[in-house]
């Protein structure tokens, strides 16, 4: 299927790796030139020389923490004008609900909510005034249906969740749509490091700790980079100008619930 948006721009932050990775290089076989940002320079780099010399599309790399302020502005400067907006940042850690101080709610509500709504807030409005715009904001199936040890996650993803319900019907008169994905399980360096956290905590092995949670998935596997990427483009297309502030679960069947 022609997605209809070769030519157009996109930022994708947190996009060295995994889920963001996947975002991207799908956005880039659409034929979307890109910004690209991570903290590390190396994966970045590679990343995005890769993705240069398989779909041709230019690539721009911004090295930074995407979740300050200084790295916000760096982003803001090279994503200037873009029409696609991808938002992203690594996930908090697990715990327990009663181990967390103030300090770790603001360092998760800064990652997975404020983070993307500054993104947002200085994107759409270039995004409105040319009539066109695509914002897909990765958050995660808790925001359905509430994993215990990721409660940070549960409670950062949830306020940004209300945000894009209320901002998404602000903006999609002007051609603009927010949607966010939320993902189950998927096979990145993230999965490896909850399964390493389950393997230590329970006693078993990574490779068990990996078999215990595909039991608990009717897919009966985890996602890939590239099954998540392929939705993403398919939101950021000129197919998908009518899903507007939607939550697309993206997990395999994992949350049991009919609706
Ligand atoms: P990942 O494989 O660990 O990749 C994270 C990517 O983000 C890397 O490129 C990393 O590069 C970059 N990054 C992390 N923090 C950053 C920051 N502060 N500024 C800029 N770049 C940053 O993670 P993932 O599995 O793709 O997960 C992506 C998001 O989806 C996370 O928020 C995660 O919690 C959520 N999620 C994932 C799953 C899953 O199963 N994978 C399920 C539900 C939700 P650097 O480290 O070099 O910065």
């Amino acid at each position: 299927m022609d997605l209809g948006i070769k030519g157009k721009k996109a930022f994708v932050s947190a996009s060295s790796k995994g889920l963001g990775l996947g975002c991207a290089r799908a956005l880039a076989e659409a034929g979307v030139d890109l910004v690209m940002n991570a903290r590390g320079s190396d994966a970045l780099e590679a990343a995005a020389a890769d993705i240069r010399s398989e779909f041709g599309v230019n690539v721009e790399t911004i090295a930074c923490d995407v979740t300050t302020d200084a790295g916000q502005q760096a982003v803001l400067k090279a994503a200037d004008g873009v029409d696609i907006l991808v938002t992203n940042a690594g996930g908090p850690p697990p715990g327990m609900w009663h181990d967390w101080e103030r300090e770790d709610f603001i360092k998760a509500l800064d990652a997975n909510m404020l983070t993307p709504i500054t993104l947002m807030k200085a994107l759409l409005p270039g995004m409105m005034d040319r009539g066109w715009g695509r914002v897909v904001n990765i958050t995660s199936q808790s925001v359905k249906a509430p994993l215990a040890v990721l409660g940070l996650s549960n409670a950062a993803r949830a306020g940004l969740t209300g945000y894009v319900a209320g901002t998404s019907r602000q903006v999609a008169g002007k051609g603009v749509t927010i949607n966010n994905l939320l993902p189950g399980i998927h096979a990145t360096d993230r999965a490896k490091s909850l399964d390493g956290g389950v393997s230590e905590k329970q006693g078993i092995t990574v490779e068990e700790a990996k078999t215990a949670r595909c039991a608990t998935i009717p897919a009966g596997r985890y996602g890939t980079a590239d099954e998540f990427g392929a939705a993403c483009a398919f939101l950021c297309s000129q197919h998908a100008g009518f899903i507007v502030g939607q939550n697309i679960l993206l997990d395999g069947g994992g949350v049991n619930a009919t609706l």
